[in-house]
């Protein structure tokens, strides 16, 4: 079929917007395309309109999130109403979404190419078929009104009325439905021409043969069983799509409906046969389905494919007891995208998804295609999880050898995720999920290998794999807030300063601690934006509070939490700096904290920014000293000004008596520290006495619930 000539948009250029006037020309191009194909009553205008409504729901159902094709079938089924029923109708209709939905409604880049093809590809399947829906639900009110007209015409058989043997005549010969007339033996009395013609067979042929003797390989169980009650007169009709063999040896597939004819006496007499071609709708719509449910650059199934089949084996209704899922992703194929280009890249996956499927051909085994570089090979009641195991390792091994592409030779390495279970357990989604996070446990072990999941794994790659998903968003809505906890002087337990610690308030998981995340945003590098938000919402309340005179005459001390990365960052010293000055803050008012293991570790080089820092008046404190590496002799070379002592050391002295151990290392410590001119602060501090043997052994400062939880930085205040 020739497309009829449009300028299509140019890109950008506005009328591909779903909302703008590209509809409405898609819309025009349809109309010019199907409405020679119509019997409707409607002027070429008017069905043009009723076109524009049909397109916008198309681009509406193109654009949904999540996308359904189901408004489809809707438009089919108008244009049925619409009479849009000769036989080149459905091609026409069809040709043109495919050839310019995705062009005048996809929208201005919204919708990825491939994703608008796809989608466009699944509505047209379901506009295919509720066409055939409709209309075969409008055959069969006309093969009613047929039946009715032979039972009546058959009668008067009976009675020998000429006019009314005329009248079924006419109606029998020139129906465009193939019609057929048999006795209770199944024996063929009388067929039409249509039917004749659709077999292509002679006249005489079909009506010496038997019903019995039209049976094909893919007949449906049902349809013999129907025939055999209808004999018996236990069923008055039935109907079926059936196949039968062309003497061409092509199939015609058919609507069949077949009748029981019965006399005054209600006994059966004939049987009545009506078919309709349906060979041509039925391999568009094997086409349409083939393209909805395969990958176009593969072949592969695609995902909608290989998701129908796994939530069917996993369904209750199924008689599946165990499935097993491999899910595969190529190691560095990004990089093969961006170094030599889509070209290759896609030759790539081609050639990947030849050797997958080689990988897979037993029966209950599928591969299919379902992202960018993603494959999964299904296995439906696999004999063992060693046979699971054994095809994700056949894959690896399929992979091993070099891909050749356009000359080049290219190594290619892939993560595998195994699941293996009853299907009891999981539903098709959670199997997919956990595949798919076993199959960043296999990459996270260095790539080119399997690894099967297993619960416990699971559950913490879950929780680890949506905190570091969510983290940027978080970070950008605004999630994270900061509580402060007072930080008291010993000699008189007036108010120090505070300690800034961060907390996200997940819409989901409510308050997170910092253990939760931070240890993530350390490792994904997310840490360097928090911590430089954590550093500039404390210096801004440090400032609020000095404007406030909260402190009395000695300014209040910020304590910041540093995490390693945030060490090593280049733009440390510039940045800090840069916020100390944007809010006017002294810089002896910050303290930054830093653990002893991050700090322990650090060579002098990297400890340069914090000696500078350190000289410019900022505090430095040895967070949790005591844990790790406490080599007291390396306190000398380190640029700290405080060392925070772990709780561990504070909870030996919470109970009187203390423990003497405890007060003799705690008073070394603190004797130490103020021989190398280092404050103390002690953490952890619960309980009264605590605080009192810590004040006798000589610690500076000290933290803890004793004094205050942490808590908004509106309760400071009442800490004194
Ligand atoms: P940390 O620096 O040792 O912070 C002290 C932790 O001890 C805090 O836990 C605090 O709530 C808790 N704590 C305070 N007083 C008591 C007490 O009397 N008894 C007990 N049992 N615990 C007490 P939190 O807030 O969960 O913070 C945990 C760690 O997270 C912090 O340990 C710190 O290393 C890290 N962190 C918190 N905020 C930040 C931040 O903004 N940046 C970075 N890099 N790390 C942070
Ligand atoms: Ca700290
Ligand atoms: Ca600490």
């Amino acid at each position: 079929m020739n497309p009829p000539q449009e300028e299509p948009p140019a890109a950008g250029a506005g009328p591909a917007g779903g909302t703008g006037d590209g509809p409405a020309r898609f819309a025009r191009i349809w109309c010019r395309a199907v409405y020679p194909e119509t019997a409707t009553s409607m002027t070429r205008d008017e069905f043009e309109a009723h076109l524009v409504g049909l397109t916008r729901q198309l681009a509406e159902a193109l654009h949904a999130r999540p996308f359904s094709p189901v408004p489809g079938r809707a438009v089919g089924e108008a244009l049925v109403a619409a009479h849009c029923t000769t036989a080149d109708a459905l091609p026409r209709i069809l040709g043109i979404i495919d050839a310019y939905l995705p062009l005048y409604c996809a929208g201005d880049g919204e919708l990825a190419a491939e994703e608008a093809r796809v989608r466009c590809g699944r509505l047209q399947h379901a506009i295919a078929s509720g066409f055939a829906a409709s209309l075969q639900q409008r055959t069969r009110s006309e093969q009613e009104a047929l039946s009715r007209a032979t039972l009546s015409a058959q009668n008067s058989i009976a009675n020998a009325l000429h006019e009314s043997e005329t009248r079924f005549r006419a109606v029998f010969q020139d129906a465009a439905l193939g019609i057929g007339i048999a006795d209770m033996s199944g024996n063929i009395l009388d067929t039409n021409l249509a039917m004749t013609q659709m077999l292509g067979i002679a006249d005489h042929h079909v009506r010496a043969s038997n019903i019995g003797d039209w049976t094909h390989p893919d007949d449906s169980a049902d349809v013999w069983r129907m025939q055999d009650e209808l004999r018996r007169g236990e069923r008055d009709h039935y109907q079926v799509e059936k196949p039968y063999h062309r003497t061409d040896g092509t199939s015609l597939w058919t609507n069949l409906t077949v009748s029981l004819l019965r006399d005054a006496e209600a006994r059966p007499q004939y049987m009545l046969a009506m078919v309709e071609d349906i060979t041509e709708r039925r391999l568009l719509n094997l086409r349409l389905r083939y393209q909805a449910t395969h990958d176009a650059l593969t072949e592969l199934p695609n995902r909608a494919l290989f998701f129908e089949r796994l939530e069917q084996a996993v369904s209750p209704s199924s008689d599946v007891t165990r499935v097993g899922l491999c899910y595969l992703d190529l190691d560095g194929f990004k990089a093969v995208n961006d170094s030599l280009g889509h070209a290759v890249g896609d030759q790539l996956l081609i050639a990947v998804g030849e050797r997958l499927r080689d990988c897979a051909t037993e029966p209950g085994q599928l591969i299919a295609r379902i992202g960018g570089d993603e494959f999964v090979a299904l296995f439906v009641d696999p004999p063992s999880r060693r046979a699971v195991t054994a095809l994700a390792q056949r894959a690896l091994d399929a992979l091993a050898t070099p891909v050749e592409v356009g000359g080049r030779e290219l190594m290619v390495r892939a993560s595998i995720g195994v699941v293996e279970g009853p299907v009891t357990e999981l539903n098709a989604n959670e199997i997919l999920r956990s595949a798919d996070i076993t199959m960043y446990r296999a990459k996270a072990d260095g790539g080119n290998r399997f690894a099967l999941a297993d619960p416990d794994s699971d559950a913490r790659a879950i929780s680890r794999h949506h905190l570091t998903h969510h983290l940027p968003a978080a970070l950008k809505g605004c999630e994270f807030f900061i509580e402060y906890q007072p930080l008291i002087r010993m000699e008189d337990g007036s108010l120090e300063g505070a300690e800034a610690l961060v907390r996200w308030s997940h819409p989901r998981h409510g308050v997170l601690g910092p253990d939760r995340f931070i240890p993530l945003a350390e490792h994904t590098g997310l840490i360097v934006p928090l911590g430089r938000w954590v550093l500039r919402e404390a210096v801004r309340q440090a400032c609020e509070w000095q404007v406030q005179g909260i402190g009395g005459s000695r300014p209040l001390r910020l304590n910041v939490n540093l995490s390693p990365r945030q060490l090593h960052h280049p733009d440390l010293v510039d940045e800090t700096v840069s916020v100390l000055e944007e809010f006017g803050l002294p810089p002896g008012s910050l303290c930054l904290e830093v653990t002893e293991s991050a700090m322990v570790r650090a060579d002098d080089h990297e400890l340069k920014p914090l000696r500078q820092l350190a000289d410019l008046g900022v505090g430095i404190a040895l967070d949790d000293f005591g844990t790790g590496y406490s080599n007291l002799a390396s306190l000398r070379r380190l640029p700290v000004s405080t060392l925070k002592l772990d709780r561990s050391f504070s909870e030996g002295l919470q109970h009187h008596p203390a423990d003497p151990v405890d007060m003799k290392i705690v008073e070394g410590i603190v004797s130490l520290a103020h021989t190398l001119e280092l404050s103390v602060t002690v953490e952890g501090v619960e309980t009264g006495n605590q605080a009192e043997r810590l004040r006798e052994l000589g610690c500076d400062s000290a933290q803890g619930w004793y004094y205050a939880r942490p808590g908004p930085p509106e309760r400071l205040p009442e800490a004194v």
